[in-house]
């Protein structure tokens, strides 16, 4: 099988295939594997997924720390919602802030060490495909030196992120990149982590606000940690992103003026920006939603799938429950685009429907709610949003995202301990 597309995605998916005995191979373009990226986090069920993969919460002690709460915060400092998160919310494991780049080279090293050094091959990018007859696939390939070639498989995952060829070539007439007009600046910065210690906190207005919190354990010497921050504000967007390119690195000082005056006795954002090694620009981007993601042979996984909006902080979650729920269809339906089929049925549809739940602002909709009722300031939040309504409103973003309680707790594993793709499943094509 052939996985466009080494990141989050494509190594769970890696992963997965080699734990249930299907071989792999992943095509990654960039020729060289750095720890890139800010902070992300590991929801409950991505990290369930993680342990049934076979990492340990030492492991993911090395890349992040468990988080604690999850706090909204007025522009005048007050608390306008918060809760526990992880193990102290009652789910059966925890939830993990980490460093994106230091996750994925977690994830790269356990890919060449379990399934080979010729696991992940660099400097490979994925134009596009074509379907052989008879069944199968051929990825085509562009390597680092400009050469071109083909590579025959069973089947081909398209996991190569919000700019995917294969989605591009599977959906020729999808709109280009959706922006809302909210840009986010972020960064990491030395700090000491404020209330629970592992706190994830959004402060502001729905339109202007700033997320932080820890993506490291405090160092024991200095009692600081590593402090992800977005600074994000939104802005008028139609004429369009007018910069070239998504992502770019920016002096603080082009966005910190935004955020002067941010000071409050216990956070001073202007400090947190100031002192930051660097900051990177990208506006808030994602995908208006396809009918499909598979196309006979070919499926979409991940960002190339389902690029959204990361108020709910899932993306990176969402892309390793995706490579479990390809691992049971395939258990189930061997190598074959039955099991991609089974898969694009499960999931299309309530996915497509998150990344427009995230676009509406996600758990973040109560500040829009803050907004709307008082402009931002109040003294007693029960008096602006009584707090049944808040938790009302939380609970139906957590079951629409898949975190409720319960409900994971009560699931089976997504793929059944040891099972296994059958040697006679795992015909259909070649590689
Ligand atoms: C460099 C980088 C930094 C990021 N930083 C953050 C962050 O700080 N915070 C955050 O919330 N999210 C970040 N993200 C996004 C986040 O990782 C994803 O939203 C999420 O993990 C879903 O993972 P994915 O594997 O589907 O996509 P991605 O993580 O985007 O991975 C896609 C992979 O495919 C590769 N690729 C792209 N095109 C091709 C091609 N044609 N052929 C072969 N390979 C290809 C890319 O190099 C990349 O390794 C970052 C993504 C990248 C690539």
């Amino acid at each position: 099988m052939i996985i466009a597309g080494g990141g989050i995605g494509g190594l769970a998916t890696a992963l997965t295939l080699h734990q249930i005995g299907v071989p792999c191979v992943v095509l990654e373009a960039v020729r060289e594997v750095r720890p890139l990226g800010v902070g992300i986090n590991l929801q409950p069920n991505a990290v369930r997924e993680l342990c049934d993969l076979g990492f340990s919460e030492v492991d993911l002690d090395r890349v992040g720390l468990p988080a604690r709460e999850w706090a909204l915060v007025g522009l005048n400092g007050n608390d306008i919602y918060s809760e526990p998160r992880g193990r102290l919310a009652g789910y059966n494991w925890p939830q993990y802030a980490v460093h994106r780049g230091l996750f994925h080279v977690l994830l790269h090293e356990a890919a060449i060490q379990r399934i080979g050094s010729q696991a992940v091959r660099l400097g490979e990018r994925v134009t596009g495909y074509r379907k052989t007859p008879g069944g199968g696939v051929c990825a085509l390939v562009e390597h680092a030196d400009g050469s071109t070639s083909e590579l025959h498989g069973a089947l081909l995952i398209g996991a190569d992120g919000i700019h995917s060829a294969v989605r591009a070539q599977m959906h020729p007439d999808q709109p280009p990149i959706h922006w809302g007009g909210a840009v986010m600046w972020r960064g990491t910065t030395w700090g000491k982590p404020i209330r629970t210690g592992a706190s994830f906190v959004g402060l502001g207005t729905h339109r202007h606000r700033v997320v932080f919190y820890p993506i490291s354990h405090p160092d024991p010497q200095s009692g600081l940690s590593m402090i992800n921050w977005i600074a994000e504000v939104t802005m008028d967007n139609s004429d369009g992103w007018q910069q070239s390119g998504w992502f770019r690195q920016v002096p603080t000082a082009d966005f910190a003026h935004h955020f002067d005056g941010w000071v409050w006795d216990w956070l001073d954002v202007p400090a947190l920006i100031r002192d930051a090694d660097c900051a990177f620009e990208n506006p808030m981007i994602d995908r208006d939603p396809v009918n499909t993601w598979q196309d006979g042979p070919v499926l979409l996984l991940g960002d190339a799938a389902h690029a959204m909006y990361p108020t709910g902080s899932n993306g990176g979650s969402q892309a390793i429950v995706d490579a479990r729920m390809l691992g049971a269809a395939m258990v189930e339906h061997g190598v074959t685009p039955d099991a991609l089929a089974a898969y694009d049925a499960k999931l299309c549809g309530p996915i497509s429907q998150l990344i427009l739940r995230n676009r509406g602002a996600g758990p973040f909709g109560l500040l829009n709610m803050v907004d709307d009722r008082c402009g931002g300031t109040f003294d007693n939040i029960d008096d602006v949003i009584p707090p049944a309504e808040r938790t009302g409103f939380m609970a139906g973003y957590k079951a629409a995202a898949g975190f409720a309680i319960e409900a994971l707790n009560k699931a089976a594993p997504i793929i059944p301990h040891r099972a296994r793709v059958r040697a006679r499943q795992a015909v259909a094509g070649g590689a």
